[in-house]
């Protein structure tokens, strides 16, 4: 069975799951979008990636032809229909058709669409033995520019930095921000262990607030281990225990190397397993999936 498509309350087989070339989505990358996984049929924070395209919707002032209730069935309305239970979920809400200038009140029918389809992670030897990333030369959007608190369609500052990694023979890249300071990855957030203290960047460092980023930070404080979302530089990383990374197609995955530089033992560390181990087994039993 081809899989299906919803796009604004019908569904289409794949290959005839389409939008105008006029729509303001593909002319501009004005639109937005989410990420998400199901596990066992239920979608990890299902509201939490609701809450946040709504409010990547608004800092656009782009308005979701659709109740977050009624998105939110129809998201799962879309993997039933496609018998899907462990799934990878992309959300899509373009401006929608317009004239070919800018101006957002020329277009009219908002797309919203849901894509379900299998998962492709990274390798599992990744997972064993770690990344090894780079850090871009690109660095992340200036938040006064575009916010990276906006998960847009605009994705090129991402690609650009990500095209760098490519190039020197790794799947991510870490990009800094507007003051030097570590941002994030180009699709994961980051987070680093130094003097037993767990660190990630700050949202006012200019990143995107990661959904599975704050489930690590839950798992940690649950754990005992002490989290600070406080600025850091690429020497933090240079010099920590250990280094990971999470997104919700990633989950957690370990870094073993910066810039050929080994982290810590140049090995997955001890608490990066630990808390893979933890977030696995949240995944299949959070209160909070839908
Ligand atoms: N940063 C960026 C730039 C991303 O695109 C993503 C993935 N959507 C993340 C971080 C991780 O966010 P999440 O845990 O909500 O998937």
């Amino acid at each position: 069975m081809s899989l299906e498509v919803y796009i604004n309350g019908k569904y289409y087989p794949k290959a005839d799951a389409k939008v105008s070339v006029y729509d303001h989505g593909l002319l501009y990358g004005d639109g937005v979008f989410e990420g998400m996984r199901a596990y066992g049929g239920k979608v990890f924070r299902h509201r939490a990636h609701i809450d946040r395209l709504y409010e990547s919707a608004a800092a656009i002032q782009l308005n979701i032809p659709m109740s977050k209730d009624a998105l939110q069935q129809a998201v799962n309305d879309t993997l039933h229909r496609n018998q899907l239970v462990d799934a990878y979920i992309r959300l899509v809400v373009t401006r929608g058709a317009g004239s070919l200038g800018l101006d957002p009140a020329k277009t009219s029918d908002p797309q919203v669409i849901i894509i379900t389809d299998h998962i492709e992670l990274y390798p599992k030897e990744k997972y064993e033995n770690g990344l090894e990333i780079i850090t871009a030369s690109t660095i992340r959007n200036h938040p006064a520019a575009l916010s990276p608190r906006i998960k847009s369609l605009n994705y090129l500052n991402n690609i650009l930095a990500r095209l760098e990694g490519k190039l020197a023979g790794c799947s991510e890249a870490l990009m800094l921000n507007h003051r030097g300071e570590v941002a994030e990855c180009t699709g994961d957030n980051i987070f680093i262990l130094r003097t037993g203290r767990l660190l990630t960047p700050p949202i006012d460092a200019g990143i995107l607030e990661g959904i599975t980023r704050n489930a690590v930070i839950e798992l940690a404080h649950r754990m005992s281990i002490e989290v600070a979302e406080i600025p850091f530089t690429r020497h933090d990383v240079f010099v920590a225990q250990e280094c990971f990374l999470t997104g919700s197609a990633a989950e957690v995955i370990p870094v073993v190397k910066l810039d050929g530089r080994p982290i810590g033992t140049g090995g997955v560390g001890e608490l990066t397993k630990k808390l893979m181990i933890a977030f696995h087994q949240l995944v299949r039993n959070d209160p909070q999936a839908t």
